[in-house]
């Protein structure tokens, strides 16, 4: 993604997360991602630029918005609200909040999406750094994927070392090996995800090969960084007894000596109302560690601490 280096793209930041990394943590997310999962829990951090969300059952379908748009961003089609993010200037261009959002007279309508630079992120970053001496915490950076804004991520990694903040990253690993070293110079703990051992069947729900996540995984073991495998298990694509065999002949050929298994739910299900897109998941029944017993046994008797 290319964007001034001096703002990052981020969507949330959450305080007070405990299932991040250790202790109490700030989790600053990042807008956009290369990876393209369907039934992704966060589909508002899959595109890298700000985008309005419209919420149906509060809409009065009174067209302020359609009307209002400078850029015709905003269309009626047969009873829902399209904004066409090709044309739409973004909020904090067109108004500070966007004229659309401003306007609505049910607030139906919502930006998803802001810039922001290191200083005004240590801001609310340092309110808790008290939590973090106590808990043993720090500062997670997640997404979307941080890696498609290394600059941005490199800036803010090098503030907060500078103030002995214990750093985290949530990520899919995917990007060259050059801004992936760059990046996890400073980084204390590397949550990585792999959503399937085989390349096909990787490429199939991701839209990439898992060759890059796993060289970059190999490389951070090999070079002594803490790095935590986590594997959300889905339900008829990677849940198999045979599935995880072959994960654990993955992660042994990175060197991998743990893994966090994350049973398939909907969280996110309802963001995808709001985004108007299509939710692939909805029949699937969700999961929960009591049905992944057998799944889970196959890691321990292969010496890979396998955990929920
Ligand atoms: S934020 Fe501004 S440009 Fe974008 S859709 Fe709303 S009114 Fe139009
Ligand atoms: S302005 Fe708000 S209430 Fe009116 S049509 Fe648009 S989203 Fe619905």
């Amino acid at each position: 993604m290319k964007m001034e280096n001096n703002f990052g793209m981020i969507f949330n930041i959450q305080k007070f997360s405990i299932n991040d990394g250790p202790g109490i943590r700030t989790v600053v997310f990042f807008k956009g991602c290369t990876l393209k999962c369907t039934g992704c829990a966060n589909p508002e951090s899959q595109e890298p630029r700000l985008q309005i969300l419209w919420n149906e059952k509060k809409c009065l379908h009174c067209n302020t918005c359609v009307m209002s748009c400078p850029t015709l961003a905003v269309k009626n089609l047969e009873g829902k609200i399209k904004v066409n993010h090709e044309l739409c200037s973004g909020a904090g261009v067109c108004s500070e909040r966007g004229i659309c959002i401003e306007k609505c007279p049910a607030h139906a309508l919502k930006s998803e999406g802001e810039r922001k630079t290191v200083d005004e992120i240590l801001k609310i970053v340092m309110q808790d750094i008290d939590f973090y001496e106590e808990s043993g915490g720090g500062v997670t950076l997640s997404g979307g994927e941080v890696l498609i804004q290394h600059e941005f991520a490199v800036k803010l990694l090098k503030a907060l070392k500078e103030k002995n903040i214990h750093t985290a990253i949530e990520t899919t690993g995917f990007s060259s090996p050059a801004i992936f070293q760059r990046v996890i110079e400073y980084l204390d703990l590397i949550l990585f995800d792999i959503k399937h051992w085989d390349e096909k069947k990787h490429k199939e729900k991701t839209g990439v090969s898992n060759l890059p996540i796993l060289k970059n995984m190999k490389y951070a073991i090999d070079i002594g960084k803490e790095v935590l495998p986590r594997l959300p298990v889905i339900p008829n694509y990677n849940n198999s007894i045979d599935d995880a065999k072959n994960f654990v002949l993955r992660l042994e050929e990175v060197g991998a000596k743990r893994v966090q298994l994350l049973p398939f739910h909907q969280f996110g299900e309802n963001k995808y109302n709001l985004l108007g897109r299509k939710y692939d998941f909805t029949d699937v029944k969700a999961l929960h560690a009591e049905d992944l017993k057998d799944f889970q046994k196959i890691f321990l008797d292969n010496e890979i601490e396998a955990f929920f």
